[in-house]
């Protein structure tokens, strides 16, 4: 660290990961080259609130996953502490503990979809998150970015490689017996087969 001031860059990609897909892979991959991130940390939620209607895949497979598909970037990195906090995850809190984790000399770049980027002014304490990071919000097919009338300079839009795939979809495959090589990383099939993840049919 040069002086003391040296400001790492660091992006945050928090999401279910059940299962992680090349849309999230690709969507970091292209947040880190555009805004120039030292590290993008993937956060697997503990218990979503948004998704607290459907059965989500346990944690430590989340997290596994999530691990095995970044493993091969040096930029990429996955943190526990959503899926160690009890109780359900709020964005406020993942920001919160990384940046304690990181320290004072990072910046916060929350990497989130176009549809849950909607959402933010309906998240609990949206002010104070943007106190903590900058919000990029990834475009994504299918998704029309309206204007949601967000805090000015606190948040960018990028638009990513047109990439259609959704975890909803790739269980919804698993479960009907429809391949999914190549939607997610190869590890991410052979660890949904020797899990037997998704076999039942879920939403
Ligand atoms: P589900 O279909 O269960 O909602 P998902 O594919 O949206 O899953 P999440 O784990 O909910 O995956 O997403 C984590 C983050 O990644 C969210 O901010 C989401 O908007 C974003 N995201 C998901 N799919 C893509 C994609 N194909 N391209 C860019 N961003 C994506
Ligand atoms: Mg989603």
């Amino acid at each position: 660290m040069r002086n003391g001031a040296e400001i790492r860059r660091l992006g945050i990609m928090g999401g279910t990961f059940d299962p992680i897909h090349h849309g999230h892979l690709v969507a970091a991959s292209e947040v880190q080259h555009h805004f120039q991130l030292d590290e993008v940390v993937f956060v697997p939620t503990g218990r979503p609130w948004q998704k607290a209607d459907r059965e989500v895949s346990d944690p430590e497979d989340r997290y596994l996953m999530t691990v095995i598909a970044t493993a091969s970037n040096p930029r990429f990195s996955v943190s526990r502490v959503d899926i160690d906090r009890p109780g359900p995850t709020y964005t406020l809190d993942t920001l919160r503990d990384i940046a304690a984790l990181y320290g004072p000399d990072v910046e916060l770049y929350f990497i989130t979809g176009a549809d849950a980027l909607a959402q933010i002014l309906s998240w609990r304490n949206a002010e104070e998150m943007f106190k903590i990071a900058h919000f990029v919000g990834c475009t994504r097919p299918g998704h029309v970015l309206k204007d949601p009338g967000l805090p000015e300079g606190k948040v960018s839009l990028i638009e990513i490689p047109a990439l259609a795939i959704s975890s909803s979809e790739c269980r919804q495959r698993v479960a009907a017996g429809e391949p999914i090589w190549y939607l997610v990383p190869d590890g991410i099939v052979q660890y949904i087969n020797k899990r037997h993840l998704y076999r039942r049919k879920q939403g």
